[in-house]
Parts: structure tokens; sequence; C-alpha cells
């Protein structure tokens, strides 16, 4: 058994929707399929919320019958029989009428969830009515009943597990169980959701609960790039990375998977496949457990960093000096991506300038505080372990034009982070990608 996941894209009209529903059904094996919402679609849920909050209901209406008409017309172009459209018709109209209900009462952040689930719930409930009036087996199982997270609101994997399993003993014999991808219960069984893009987690928290044979997240580009192609020339898809890569890869800007996503499929050793629903017989990426040695697989850069510099002669010969500063971050809850260290010095990197001031003001009770904004990690990743030589020269000589602000290098045994200004990203990409994937001394392209 599978899981499947299919993004906003890839169910963002009625022939894709069927195009899925093709893909889908070909193998004839019995496979979990997750599903976002219509692409554009969680977006404009997002403005619906906030017309509610501004307490704006003429706006909200606006949006919301706009919406609704966008989808009876979907409707009324997905089903061939009278039967499956009037079905579906009625369920929008309910859907519909009870995201108007929202107009008159308190709206909270409950509320809000409440409407962002919608998406899902409707993108579901038109795939699986499109396979029932094609004669398919499937079924649709509620995710609100299998997704759950705990009060520090992360997957409550042993409720998921259980849950997940009894939809077979729940729903028998059946070929195929469509489910909502983002959409969850909280701790205290209010509906919530796994942030932005959290489809793709809830396909890796139901391939582990499962102990699936994969996890494929179908998309519409052709698994993951060795760099960005939208602005550097010459990238090629990736075959394969190990999680830990891919994982430094989506977190550092790879925009193809949500970046805490694949943490359970590592631990369940459930390989995730990146797929191309526009190209399904393209190759894509696998992302196993498997280290492929002495390859340098990928570059990734992530925008709107700022790096935070303390200078003090206090540091010199001391201890506690960084217990200190991290602690007035830990305070103000901002994490540090990146972090280099002198005898006499700290720099840190940080993407979320919320509480830049507060911190600053504390940390200049230590020495002498500078900020540079704009900036912008650029991150390789690769078998980069210690005892391999040449690595980092050669990623530091592509560089040699371009102005570096700090580097970290053995954090790990898979990433050389670069700290450069942000107006220097696609010159600093084309560089390594020109470097790194053309040199075929040490570095070997991708296999
Ligand atoms: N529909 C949600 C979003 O747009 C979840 C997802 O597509 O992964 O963020
Ligand atoms: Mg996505």
């Amino acid at each position: 058994m599978k899981v499947l996941k299919f993004g906003g894209t890839s169910v963002g009209t009625p022939q894709r929707m069927k195009d899925v529903a093709r893909l889908i059904t070909a193998d004839g094996q019995t496979n979990v399929v997750v599903l976002s919402a219509m692409s554009g679609t969680t977006n404009t849920l997002v403005e619906i919320a906030d017309y509610l909050y501004k307490k704006n209901p003429e706006g909200a209406n606006d949006t919301i019958n706009r919406l609704e008409r966008k989808y009876m017309a979907h409707a009324e172009e997905l089903y061939a029989t009278d039967e499956w459209r009037q079905r579906t018709l009625d369920f929008l109209k309910e859907t519909f009428d009870f995201l108007r209900t929202f107009s008159k009462s308190l709206f909270t952040s409950f509320e809000e969830k409440v409407i962002l689930a919608q998406g899902e719930l409707i993108s579901t409930n038109m795939v699986t009515n499109y396979l029932l009036e094609q004669g398919v087996n499937a079924v649709l199982v509620p995710a609100l009943d299998i997704i759950r997270t705990d009060k520090n609101a992360e997957p409550d994997l042993n409720y998921i597990r259980t849950h997940a399993r009894a939809i077979f003993d729940t729903y028998p014999d059946k070929q195929l169980y469509i489910t909502q991808g983002f959409i969850c219960r909280n701790a205290y069984g209010e509906i919530d959701n796994l942030l932005r893009g959290g489809s793709d987690y809830t396909a890796c928290l139901l391939g582990a609960a499962l102990e699936a044979e994969e996890i494929q997240i179908w998309t519409d580009i052709d698994g993951m790039h060795n760099n960005d192609p939208r602005i550097v020339s010459g990238t090629e898809p990736v075959r394969q990375l190990n999680f830990d890569e891919a994982a430094e890869l989506a977190y550092f800007g790879a925009k193809i998977l949500h970046p805490t996503c694949i943490q359970p499929a590592k631990y369940a050793g459930v390989p995730v496949r990146l797929l191309n629903t526009m190209e399904p017989e393209a190759p894509g990426t696998i992302i196993n457990n498997h280290m492929h040695r002495g390859t340098i697989k990928a570059v990734a850069a992530k925008d709107n960093i700022t790096c935070i510099g303390i200078q003090s002669s206090r540091m010199l010969l001391a201890h506690g000096f960084l217990r200190k500063v991290f602690e007035i971050f830990e305070t103000y809850r901002t994490s540090i991506d990146m972090i280099c260290t002198s005898e006499v010095g700290v720099s840190v990197t940080v993407d979320n300038r919320t509480n830049l001031r507060a911190i600053t003001d504390e940390l200049r009770k230590y020495g002498t505080v500078t900020v540079d904004d704009d900036m912008c990690i650029v991150c390789v990743v690769g078998d980069l372990a210690g005892q391999n030589v040449g690595f980092e020269s050669l990623a530091t000589e592509a560089l040699r034009q371009i102005p570096v602000r700090m580097i970290s290098y053995g954090g790990s045994a898979h990433n050389i982070s670069f700290l450069i200004a942000g107006s220097d990203k696609q010159r600093t990409l084309q560089a390594l990608q020109d470097t790194l994937f053309k040199y075929d001394g040490h570095v070997r392209r991708n296999a």
C-alpha cells in the first residue's frame, strides 16, 4: 500500500481532477490518497477570514459568492451523470451556506480554522464523487478522525497510528481511501491545521503510521532540482536524496516540500518519492535513508535573513557568554538558523524580525551589536562529512567574486551555508551551479 498526495495544482481544474483519478486507479492497488484544496482556494479562504476579522461581512460574502460560482461551474464540468452532479452541487451549496453563517457571529482564530478547512473538504468530496461515478471502489475518509495534534501543536503520533490503522477495519475491501491533507483536530478536539503547505505533512504522517511501501508527493515539476530553476540556468532534477539532505533543502528554500514533513517518514523508514502529475512517467526524486557518498546534491537559498553580530572583549577567555546570548533569543522565541563564533564575537542569523528590537536592546548589555538586513542564506547540500576533502574549498572557490558575510561548515555532515547579501543571490547561485555541477574532479555530477 502506498500513500499518494496531490497538491493544489494537481487538482486545480476539473480536467486535472480527472487526470488524478486516472493516475490513482492505474495500478489497481489499494492506496491511500491525500488531496490538497484546489489551487488558490486556501488563499481565498484566508481572504474571507481577513474580511471577517476586519468586520467586513460584505467583503466576505462577495468573495464567498465568487468562490461558490467557480465551484458550481467546476461541478457542471466534472460529472457526466445528473445524479453525481446534483449530489455534488448539494454538498457545495451546503458548504457555501455554512461559510456565509460566519458573518453573523463572533470571529476568532477558531472560526478561521474552520473556514480554512473547507478547501480540502470540498476537493476530496468532488474527487471521491467523481471516482464513485466512474464505478471505482473508493471511500472518503475524514482526516479529522485521524490526524490530531497534541498540546504542543505537534502531531500526536500514537493517536494517528491507531486511527489510521482503524480505517481499514471501518471501511474494509476498498480500493482507494481518499482523505484531506492539511486539516486536523488539535488536543482539544477543535478543527485545526498543519500550517500552510501541510498536506505533505499529512501524507508523511499517514505513510509512517501505516508503514506504507512508499509516500508519493505529486506536484507539477519533475522532482527536486539541484538549484532554483526560476533564477539559475542549467538546473537538473536530483534523482535521489537522503532524508537529512532533503530536510535541509526544504528548510533552506526548495519550495517543493514542506520542511518538517519528512521527519516521520525518515523515522519510519518509508521512502518519499516526488513525482510530476504533468509527466507521470518521469522518474522524479526519491528520498530515502541511503547516503550517496562523495556527491554534492543541490543548492538552495533562503531570503529575508537578518544577521546580528555581537562583538565583546568580555567574551575573551570567558565562559557562559554564549549561554547569555542564546537565552535572549529564547526569551523572545526567535530561532537562530546560522551561527559563527570567534574568540571575541559571535554572529547569528534569524528569519523572524518580530522581536528584533527587544533582542538587540538586550544584547547591547554584552557588547557592540550590528544588524544587517536583507541577507540570504545559501546552502550547499550533499555528502560533506569531515573526511571528504575538496568539497568546501570548491564551494568557497566558486564564490571568490562574492562578498561572504558568514560561512558555516561542520554543523552537520551534509551542509555548508554561506550568508551573502540578498542582492548577490542570483549570481551566487549561478556561480555554485557552474562550479559544483560541471566539475568532474572530486565532485561527481548527480547520479
Ligand atoms: N491547502 C493548503 C495550503 O494551500 C495545504 C496544502 O496545499 O498543502 O496551504
Ligand atoms: Mg505544497
